[in-house]
């Protein structure tokens, strides 16, 4: 038998979340973001609860090309553009839309053989400081691109760098909105925090919304708002099942380093779960765990393979009980990953992408 650790893709879970984010921009189309293989759940586990987006954004080539296999024929765009010169002509082979956010793109376009112009989205850097043309260089690179007998249609973009947060986006918007006035195109704007939080502006949700975390069930703006708060469902489980029990007496200690010290007789159970499978090691004692789909917490150290956990508020515990690490647990609990991230001094993000290879996959509803 194979170690008891298992994530699951929550199919349903999918439909309803994207389903969520259209009612917050019913005009406007969606791109289901699916880079970093569907922020860790998988570009062909999530296919099917996607499949109603209206396109899909990704990063890297071959992931395009995934979806291709997968028998998409929407649009597949790509969020960072292209890397080399040749990978223009797979954007060509594949009908890749791409983004354009530096000159150095645009002088591979002008070089590319291509008998069917591109689709691109011009990307403005707004604010945020990592890709895009300046405010100031927005326009003659437009100019340039509208030039190239290889691009079709030009759509503009921008990214924000505090929809989540309390800067917010008013000021990355005004310039968006001054910079772009006059110029032709559809626009993308709102990640899942700006049109969450902000989609009440139509400027924000515009013609394409590019919604990620959101449609994987974890809030974009944690803590101040939870994924029950967004009405949003956890898209992966993780599971795993008790491996051994302790009882300790007071005095004792729990794992690497001692960190947990028993003031009272306690029981604890042993998990099959570790950071070799993306647990994320930061957390420590007071980490919320469910047990057979009852909330209690994590005691001591996270090891490679197992955490510890105290079994107080479920007695009947023992070898082989269910354990959620986070996502939905038996008897319609559900144990949000945003609260395991910020136990462990991260973002649900990360603990997504970074679910170990050793973890088996399954796809359920
Ligand atoms: C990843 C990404 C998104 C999605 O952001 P979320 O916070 O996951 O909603 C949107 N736009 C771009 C350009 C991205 O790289």
């Amino acid at each position: 038998m194979p170690r008891p650790i298992l994530a699951t893709i929550h199919t349903a879970a999918l439909r309803h979340n994207l389903a969520r984010m259209r009612r917050s921009a019913p005009d406007a189309r969606v791109w289901g973001i699916v880079k970093a293989n569907a922020y860790g759940h998988g570009i062909e586990r999530v296919f099917d609860g996607l499949r109603g987006a209206d396109g899909f954004a990704l990063l890297d080539l071959h992931e395009a090309e995934r979806m291709r296999a997968l028998g998409w024929r929407g649009p597949v765009m790509l969020l960072e553009g292209v890397f080399e010169a040749r990978d223009l002509e797979l954007c060509s082979r594949l009908g890749l839309w791409h983004v354009v956010h530096c000159d150095q793109q645009i002088d591979m376009l002008a070089a590319h053989k291509t008998h069917q112009p591109h689709r691109v989205f011009l990307k403005m850097n707004s604010g945020m400081n990592r890709l895009g043309f300046s405010p100031q260089r927005f326009r003659a690179a437009w100019t340039r691109l509208d030039a190239l007998p290889q691009v079709d249609e030009i759509s503009l973009m921008t990214h924000f760098s505090d929809a989540d947060g309390d800067r917010g986006i008013a000021h990355q918007l005004q310039v968006f909105a001054e910079v772009t006035r006059d110029l032709p195109g559809e626009r993308s704007l709102g990640n899942s925090a700006g049109v969450l939080r902000h989609g009440g502006d139509p400027a924000v949700r515009a013609d394409w919304i590019r919604p990620g975390i959101a449609v994987y069930g974890s809030s974009p703006d944690f803590p101040v708002h939870d994924s029950s708060h967004w009405e949003l469902q956890p898209a992966m489980t993780l599971s795993s099942r008790i491996i051994g029990m302790q009882m300790l007496a007071p005095g004792d200690t729990v794992g690497y380093g001692s960190s947990f010290t028993a003031d009272a007789p306690l029981r604890i159970g042993v998990v099959a779960c570790g950071y070799a499978d993306g647990y994320p090691r930061h957390c420590s004692t007071g980490t919320p765990v469910l047990v057979e789909g009852v909330r209690t917490r994590m005691v001591g150290r996270v090891s490679m393979d197992m955490i510890t956990v105290d079994l107080t508020p479920v007695p009947d515990a023992g070898f082989g009980s269910d354990v959620t690490l986070w996502g939905r647990g038996p008897h319609g609990a559900v144990l949000p990953i945003d609260e395991i991230a910020r136990a462990g001094g991260t973002v649900s993000y990360e603990l997504m992408c970074a679910v170990a290879p050793r973890v088996p996959f399954v796809v359920g509803e």
